[in-house]
């Protein structure tokens, strides 16, 4: 059955959609167990459901016998009820240039704590875990992130404007694929420890299928590559474009994560960077897709992820306030 018939089209519809409980909790059952419910600990078919608790109990013999539609999702051992993570779910996926968490928890009437918490899970779910490699053609190109320019002396921020990054800023690879599997381009982004020649190229060689048309800029750090792709340098001290080699897709992909970083993110510690490339990234690649089919793609990617507070954060400590 095809439930993204049914879906919400728009935040506001689907604010007073989710608002039902049941309709909340109907639309994850069919998403999650699209054959029918079974249970989390032993797969076994044979549940019933006590509507009156919005739980299922398993007829088998073993323990946590009873299960919401929560367990092994994202939204496990959260008191947040379901239509509060799909409202901020959906503000998340819909926003173009982003969405901070104090907006968040204005929207869903939550603190901003809470928010900050639940759009992590949520950019968890975003997150794709395997891969197929990239092919034809695709473009490699590095930025960086972060920094604050204005305190430091003129010779360090000389350095950072000249491109030669400082040790307060985070370094972050892309790669783009021309012509993806929807005929659209798609990034893939990643924080990296540097710009040195191994770091680079063995993200090419994981990420990128060989024999591949590369295009990178003339950074050295990618001078060994040509033996494995057809590597195309443009060099940006003579010109940005020459033919098809040039790297101005992902140098746009750039321009969109840094306005997004900065109207909205107010400050992104490196090591939660991470999250951010991939919702950006999530975006990007999802450009092409409606809000509800986004929204829907982004539920199924619930089940089965899981995240904790003292994953999210390092330690067990308050959450930055971004
Ligand atoms: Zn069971």
């Amino acid at each position: 059955m095809d439930k993204t018939a049914g879906v919400p089209e728009t935040l506001v519809d689907a604010i007073r959609y989710f608002a039902d409980p049941d309709k909340s909790l109907a639309f994850m059952v069919e998403l999650r167990w699209p054959t029918g419910v079974t249970c989390p600990t032993c797969g076994s078919r044979f549940v019933s459901f006590i509507s009156t608790r919005r739980l299922c109990t398993c007829r088998e013999q073993h323990p946590r016998k009873q299960f919401s539609v929560k367990v092994g999702t994202i939204f496990e051992d959260s008191p947040i009820a379901l239509d509060k993570w799909f409202s901020a779910m959906w503000m998340i996926g819909s926003a173009k240039n982003g969405v901070s968490s104090y907006e968040v928890a204005r929207g869903i009437d939550v603190t901003q704590k809470t928010a900050w918490f639940m759009m992590h899970r949520i950019r968890l779910a975003m997150q794709r875990g395997t891969f197929d490699q990239f092919a034809g053609e695709v473009e490699a190109d590095e930025t960086f992130i972060g920094g604050k320019a204005r305190n430091m002396h003129a010779i360090k921020r000389a350095q950072k404007i000249t491109g030669t990054g400082g040790k307060d800023k985070s370094a972050v690879m892309g790669l783009l694929e021309r012509h993806g599997p929807d005929g659209h381009s798609r990034v893939r982004v990643k924080h990296v420890a540097n710009r040195k020649r191994k770091t680079l190229s063995s993200e090419v060689r994981a990420h990128v299928a060989a024999g591949s048309h590369l295009y990178t800029d003339a950074l050295a750090s990618y001078n060994d590559l040509s033996a494995e792709f057809a590597h195309e340098v443009i060099d940006h001290a003579e010109s940005y474009v020459r033919g098809s080699v040039h790297t101005n897709g992902m140098e746009n992909f750039w321009s969109l994560l840094k306005r997004c970083i900065k109207g909205t993110y107010v400050s992104v510690e490196p090591f939660h960077l991470f999250r951010y490339l991939d919702e950006e990234a999530y975006r990007f690649n999802t450009r092409k897709a409606k809000d509800g089919v986004r929204f829907v793609d982004t539920l199924r990617a619930v089940v089965g992820k899981r995240v904790t507070y003292k994953s999210l954060t390092g330690k067990d400590m308050l959450p930055a306030t971004t």
